[in-house]
């Protein structure tokens, strides 16, 4: 096992600075596949799943190491369906034409990107509609593969026994079905009204919510400049005890077709974050939630791969952790605001961040409910959740196919709804313990010493549980979020 995760973290190094290489250099780097053929290989070793299958339930003496087996076995699970051939290949076909789509809206062909950019900032409703409605055809010519791979998913599930793709997955973050859908329906129905008072008291249509809630109420970018982003950050950093220049961690601003990445290369000698940042408060938030995924990475103590290795889920809610020090009056305040600017600052943001939350816990439910009958029918279920969480007109036109998660990210959504909802709750317990979060070192000590230290020895709603005196609950969101 040593020797495996070695190799195994050998290979994803190899692979980030290939990656890293691939942005700086916008070429692809060939070879990449050969490394992610190897990993993946390594993942369905059967030398390993027979030592695996051999030591799973028995105690070897040292809880670390049934640790170990343990998370190996669910990733032998995992991997057993994610990496199925069949899968694979029809998962690459989708998301190859889910790359190379291009949309038309009334009779302007353009990509992703900018139907994204009409949807939130075009001020004709006519046009709005023309983008919502440009993702029909795509939606359509990949609906009944899509379909396909979800039933696929589902069969590949049971045969490792697991109720279904969905339960997978989940289970795979620790993560029960039924806990996940009580809390994103929670948090949705607690902020209702704080939802609907910041849409005007009325449903709109499905093209109007991004308008009304991202493009027209954004924080002044004035106070926030791009140019001071670095020196703030690291500032920032020194004031709670932390090291900018011997962390191991440097930040890149490149262009990147994402907002920012955090590549944990060699961690904890070499994590990179790249952004491509531009002026305002949400940057800076995101540029906090980057160095917040690097400072985990870093500060993981363990020292095999497969310990230092922690779900999706948690890694999002470590980088939102650090993101919510942005979202302190007085951290808007250091940047000479007075405190009723610092208020109104953090309460623009409020109605772009609701959108997220919900769009995300709407995908999510839609999500379990198609892989529960993925013969069903999903424009209409896929307009009906979107009505339902988002506030607008039910609207059953094409388009769920072309969301992109479903092929490439499946049963993710909900990563971000909990990622927030861990991160409010740690916040909520530091400052019930500290009192002031920004500017004490001991906040950073105590993601330090409760959530980043242990890595993957042990699981991370224990350690929310453990550090916050309560299992995960959506209480301290909702609260956070007005309602
Ligand atoms: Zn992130």
């Amino acid at each position: 096992m040593d020797g495996r995760e070695a190799h195994l973290h050998d290979i994803r190094a190899a692979l980030g600075r290939l990656q890293f290489q691939q942005y700086a250099e916008k070429r692809p780097q060939p070879d990449m596949a050969a490394l992610e053929a190897e990993q993946a290989a390594l993942q369905r070793d059967p030398a390993v799943a027979e030592a695996v299958a051999q030591w799973q339930g028995r105690d070897p003496g040292d809880p670390l190491l049934a640790r170990r087996v343990e998370l190996w076995a669910a990733s032998l699970r995992k991997a057993a369906v994610d990496g199925d051939p069949e899968v694979l290949r029809l998962r690459r076909e989708l998301a190859d034409d889910l790359v190379a789509a291009r949309y038309d809206v009334g009779g302007r062909v353009v990509e992703l990107g900018a139907v994204r950019d009409a949807l939130r900032k075009e001020p004709d409703p006519e046009a709005r509609r023309h983008a919502w409605l440009s993702l029909g055809p795509l939606s359509r010519s990949l609906d009944a593969r899509l379909r396909a791979l979800m039933r696929l998913r589902n069969a590949r599930a049971r045969a490792v026994g697991a109720a279904g793709y969905v339960e997978l997955a989940l289970g795979h973050s620790g993560l029960a079905r039924p806990h996940v859908e009580t809390t994103l329906r929670r948090l949705c129905e607690a902020t209702d009204e704080t939802f609907t008072r910041l849409l005007g008291g009325r449903r709109v249509a499905p093209w109007d919510v991004g308008y009304l809630l991202e493009g027209q109420a954004a924080p002044p970018a004035d106070r926030f400049p791009r140019a001071d982003m670095l020196p703030r950050l690291h500032a920032w950093a020194r004031q709670h005890g932390l090291d900018p220049e011997r962390s191991g961690i440097s930040i890149h601003f490149i262009d990147i077709p994402y907002n920012g990445l955090s590549m944990p290369i060699d961690p904890p000698r070499d994590v990179r974050v790249l952004l491509n940042p531009g002026d305002g408060h949400l940057y800076y938030k995101l540029l906090w939630h980057e160095y917040g995924h690097a400072l985990h990475a870093t500060g993981n103590r363990q020292t095999t791969a497969v310990l230092r290795q922690e779900p999706p889920v948690f890694n999002e809610a470590m980088a939102e952790s650090l993101a919510f020090f942005t979202l302190e009056p007085d951290w808007v305040a250091a940047f000479g605001a007075t405190a009723t600017e610092a208020e109104a600052t953090i309460r623009a943001g409020l109605g772009a961040w609701l959108l997220w939350l919900r769009t995300r816990s709407a995908h999510a439910l839609f999500e379990y409910r198609a892989y529960d009958d993925p013969g069903g029918d999903l424009d209409g279920w896929y307009a009906e959740a979107e009505s339902r969480y988002l506030g607008c007109d039910h609207d059953p036109a094409p388009r769920w196919a072309a969301n992109a998660w479903f092929t490439s990210y499946p049963v993710y959504w909900q990563n971000y709804v909990l990622a927030d909802v861990a991160a409010a709750q740690i916040h909520a317990a530091m400052r019930a313990r500290l009192g002031r979060v920004n500017g004490n070192p001991e906040a950073i000590a105590f993601l330090r010493e409760q959530f980043w230290a242990p890595g993957g020895s042990v699981d991370w709603q224990v350690k929310v549980e453990r550090a916050t005196g309560r299992p995960l609950d959506a209480g301290d969101l909702i609260a956070r979020l007005g309602a």
